[in-house]
C-alpha cells in the first residue's frame, strides 16, 4: 500500500530524512520507534504534505499513485490520515462543523455524495460513543480546552469518521493515562485493523504496542531506518534503549 524509497527531505535547507526506505503492505501495522529528533514526526509531515518540508530525492507510492505529486487534500481524499503528536486547537469552529466539512470535502473529491446534517450527526455520535467520548464534546470548538487524553480520543473519533485506508499516528499514546491508552488502542484496532487498511504507528514506548500488536517494528535514527524486526524488537528496545543508534 505504501512504498517509500530513498526519501530525502529537508526543512529550511537542513536535511532531516536522509535516504529513508520503508514498505507497508495492505493489512499490516508497522511501528516506528526511535530516539528524539530522529525525524519521526518529519516523516509524518512529509507524507501528509505539510508545507515547508522539501523532498529533495526519492519517491513515495501510495496505492499505486505518486503520493508526492498530490496536494494534501488529495492525499486525504485518497485515504491517508495523519494523527498529530500535538493536535491543534481551532477556536470558533465546533468539532461537528469541522469533522463534517472534512468528511464531505473528501467525499466530494472522490465523487461521492455529501452526508446530510442528520446522517453526519448519527455517524459522529456513534464514533464518539465507541471511543467513550462525551457527546457534548462534539459541540465544543475543536480541541479547545480539551485535556491531552481528550485530544487524542478526539483524534480517534476523527479517524473513525473519516475511515481512512492508511493512518499515520504520531505518538498518539504520549501523555495518556491507562484508561485513555486502552481506549485509544481499542479505537485503532476497531477502526484500522482490517485486511484492506494499514497503519504506521510512531511511538516511543512499548506500552501502546501491548494493545495494538504490530506486524513489524522499525527503528528510525538520524533520518533513516536503521533496524527492522518483529514485535520482539520493541521489547528489546524497551529493555536496552537505542544505545549507539541514538548518536
Ligand atoms: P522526532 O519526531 O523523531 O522526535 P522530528 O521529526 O520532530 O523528530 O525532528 C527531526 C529533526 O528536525 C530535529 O533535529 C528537529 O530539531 C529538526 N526540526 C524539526 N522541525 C524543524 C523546523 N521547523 N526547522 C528546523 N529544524 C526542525
Ligand atoms: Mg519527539
Ligand atoms: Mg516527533
Amino acid at each position: 500500500m505504501l512504498k517509500i524509497e530513498n526519501l530525502h527531505a529537508e526543512i529550511d535547507g537542513k536535511e532531516i530524512l536522509k535516504g529513508l526506505s520503508l514498505e507497508v503492505a495492505t493489512g499490516e501495522v508497522h511501528a516506528i520507534m526511535g530516539p528524539n529528533g530522529a525525524g519521526k514526526s518529519t516523516l509524518g509531515y512529509v507524507l501528509g504534505g505539510r508545507s515547508g518540508y522539501e523532498v529533495t530525492q526519492g519517491s513515495v507510492t501510495f496505492d499505486g499513485q505518486d503520493l508526492l505529486d498530490l496536494a494534501p487534500y488529495e492525499r486525504a481524499a485518497a485515504g491517508l490520515f495523519l494523527g498529530f503528536q500535538y493536535p491543534v486547537e481551532i477556536p470558533g469552529i465546533s468539532n461537528v462543523q469541522f469533522l463534517r466539512e472534512a468528511l464531505n470535502s473528501q467525499r466530494r473529491a472522490r465523487g461521492e455524495e455529501a452526508l446530510s446534517g442528520a446522517e453526519f450527526l448519527k455517524l459522529a455520535r456513534a464514533q464518539a460513543d465507541a471511543l467513550g467520548m462525551n457527546q457534548d464534546m462534539l459541540k465544543r470548538p475543536v480541541n479547545v480546552g480539551f485535556s491531552g487524553g481528550e485530544k487524542k480520543r478526539n483524534e480517534m473519533v476523527q479517524m473513525g469518521i473519516l475511515a481512512p485506508k492508511f493512518a499515520i499516528l504520531d505518538e498518539t499514546d504520549s501523555g495518556l493515562d491507562i484508561d485513555a491508552l486502552r481506549a485509544v488502542g481499542d479505537g485503532i484496532n476497531r477502526i484500522m485493523r482490517a485486511p484492506d487498511k494499514s497503519v504506521l504507528l510512531i511511538t516511543h514506548y512499548q506500552r501502546l504496542l501491548d494493545y495494538v500488536k504490530p506486524d513489524k517494528v522499525h527503528v528510525l535514527a538520524d533520518g533513516r531506518i536503521v533496524r527492522s524486526g518483529g514485535p520482539e524488537l520493541a521489547q528489546e528496545l524497551e529493555r536496552e534503549g537505542y544505545g549507539e543508534m541514538a548518536a
